[in-house]
């Protein structure tokens, strides 16, 4: 029950009534008797300023989730970022702190990673190819290169945004070897999509048939992609034997990542 005391935080985006941010933090906020409830917010473009203002203002909510379209929108509007959040030119989270400033950060990497982790993927030393180099594809890339993998691999249609993309991770790893996407998937360790590509039934694939044949068993395979849960990658990967992370895994795992950047959640939840 929402009470007086009840603290708020929120997810900020338009439209709003498809995220599932709202189910998964009060079922765990009621799991734990916690006075706290998150609140879907629908904002129009035009009033995100004065709505970011009010924030500093509003003494009972400690944070914001950010969806779409607001991830880059916001950046110059808040007072702070962390090293990733200003990399990446993006924030998911926002931390209102007690003196009313706000703090963004990016989290989708490490939900990314933690997914991961706990399947048991360890990415320091390895090989892999990230599809996909807009948003969460940046946001995975950079989390992947933080974690220490030896050599990444980029493959994305517009050469501006993995040229972009390339760029920020050279300069903020410049030990690391980044690629353009190979020409086998033999010997590679991990495959992401990080596109909206097998998004919503087309069926269709992000990579071509050609070069996924030529990907084996002890590839990893994951897809950011949540609905349909296993997309059309991951049926493949799973018919060679491959392991697989789906993009619902991700979401849940990022939801500690976000709590705990507002302070209301421990980071493993
Ligand atoms: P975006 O528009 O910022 O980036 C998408 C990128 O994919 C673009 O750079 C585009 O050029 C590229 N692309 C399109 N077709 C491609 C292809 N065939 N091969 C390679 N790249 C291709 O979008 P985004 O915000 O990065 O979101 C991408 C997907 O991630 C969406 O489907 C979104 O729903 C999903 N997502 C999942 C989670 C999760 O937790 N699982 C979180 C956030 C977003």
């Amino acid at each position: 029950m929402v009470r007086g005391t009840t603290r708020l935080v929120a997810i900020l985006g338009t439209p709003i009534a498809q995220v599932k941010s709202p189910e998964n933090f009060n079922t765990w906020f009621a799991s734990q008797n916690q006075d706290q409830v998150l609140i879907p917010i629908d904002m129009d473009g035009q009033s995100l300023e004065t709505f970011i203002q009010a924030l500093r203002g509003w003494h009972n909510l400690d944070g914001c989730v950010v969806t779409v379209p607001y991830k880059q929108s916001l950046v110059p509007l808040l007072d702070s970022l962390s090293e990733r959040a200003a990399a990446l030119k993006s924030v998911n989270v926002i931390r209102r702190e007690a003196n009313g400033k706000l703090l963004g950060d990016n989290v989708d990497g490490e939900g990314f990673l933690n997914a991961a982790r706990k399947n048991g993927f360890q990415a320091a030393g390895t090989s892999v190819l990230v599809v996909g180099a807009g948003g969460v594809g940046s946001a995975i890339a950079y989390a992947l290169a933080a974690a220490g993998v030896a050599r990444l691999a980029l493959s994305d249609p517009s050469a501006e945004r993995t040229e972009a993309l390339a760029n920020v991770l050279r300069t903020h790893f410049p030990s690391l070897s980044i690629e353009r996407a190979p020409t086998s998937l033999a010997g590679l360790n991990l495959l992401v999509n990080a596109s909206p590509v097998g998004m919503g039934g087309t069926g269709e694939l992000p990579l071509s048939r050609e070069l996924l044949e030529s990907l084996s068993a002890h590839t990893w395979v994951a897809d950011v992609v949540t609905s349909p849960e296993i997309t059309p990658l991951l049926a493949l990967a799973q018919s060679k034997g491959c392991a697989i992370q789906t993009g619902p895994q991700m979401a849940r795992a990022q939801l500690g990542n976000l709590g705990a950047f507002m302070g209301v959640t421990p980071l493993d939840i």
